[in-house]
């Protein structure tokens, strides 16, 4: 069955925690895992902040019956892609990209193409 939830890709790694849609938090249309990037990090490592490595979430669209990946620049790759697919048993999805979901080189992209 299908799963959400967050995760992170570091050192070719997967490293994730995936819930059943029915144990999602339900926002704004869309059923989200409850478990944060923060605790999910804390689980794997001791030190270093997780808003520093790639990292994404998988999202059940309830309004429109599909899977949302969101996922940072660095690692929107079919390896990764596949990998996260057969973690969290999806078949069918969708790829999305939002400032949430950006490790600390893509942040630092995303400010130089700003011209400040
Ligand atoms: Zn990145």
């Amino acid at each position: 069955m299908a799963k959400i939830g967050p995760f992170f890709y570091i050192n070719n790694k997967l490293i994730y925690n995936a819930c059943d849609l029915d144990e999602g938090r339900e926002q704004a249309g869309k059923l989200d895992n409850s478990y944060s990037h923060e605790m999910l990090y804390d689980d794997n490592f001791s030190s270093g902040d997780y808003i520093d490595y790639p990292r994404g979430r998988v999202i059940w669209d309830k309004e429109k019956s599909r899977m949302i990946i969101y996922i940072d620049p660095c690692i929107d790759k079919k390896n990764v892609l596949d990998e996260i697919a057969q973690a969290f048993e999806i078949g069918e999805y969708v790829t999305a990209s939002d400032f949430h979901y950006h490790c600390k080189n893509c942040s630092d992209a995303l400010f130089d193409d700003m011209d400040w």
